[in-house]
């Protein structure tokens, strides 16, 4: 339990939840945005502060939730797609500090949301292979 988590706090049931799945280590309720109906948030019920510092038996937990839960949403909710994501760190978005995966509906593509991987500018002056290798040095 992070103090000023917000994630945390509803994990200990002090602030409310539209709550869609709980376990002893996941807990998965709707984003509160809704940014398209049914948007749910997995995560893992213990604080961690991203994807990328979970161990990776509580990641796998939160992520074999998240199918579950996209295929609910394709079955249930008749949803055509569906888009699993989690940001890391406030550079790639994230604004909570604990560990979620979005499990978003997609009901049509011209839905308002838009994931748009788009070619880099100056892809003509970057070397793939050398990029590979620095990944590489960790894996
Ligand atoms: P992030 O931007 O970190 O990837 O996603 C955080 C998500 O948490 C946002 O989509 C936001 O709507 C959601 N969120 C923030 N505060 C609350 C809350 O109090 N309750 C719920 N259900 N969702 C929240
Ligand atoms: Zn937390």
């Amino acid at each position: 339990m992070e103090k000023d988590c917000i994630f945390c706090k509803i994990v200990k049931g002090d602030i409310p939840c539209a709550k869609v799945y709980e376990d002893d280590d996941v807990l998965a309720f709707l984003d509160i945005s809704q940014t398209t109906i049914g948007h749910t948030l997995v995560i893992p019920k213990k604080h961690y502060d991203s994807f990328l510092s979970t161990p990776k038996e509580l990641m796998h937990k939160v992520l074999n939730v998240a199918q579950t839960i996209g295929q609910s949403q394709i079955t249930n909710l008749h949803a055509k797609g569906v888009n699993i994501l989690s940001n890391c760190y406030p550079a790639a978005g994230q604004s909570v500090m604990h560990f979620h995966v979005h499990v978003i509906p997609r009901y049509k593509s011209s839905d308002g949301l838009v994931i748009d991987f788009k070619e880099n500018k100056l892809l003509e002056e970057i070397s793939l292979p050398s990029i590979a290798e620095s990944i590489k040095k960790s894996l």
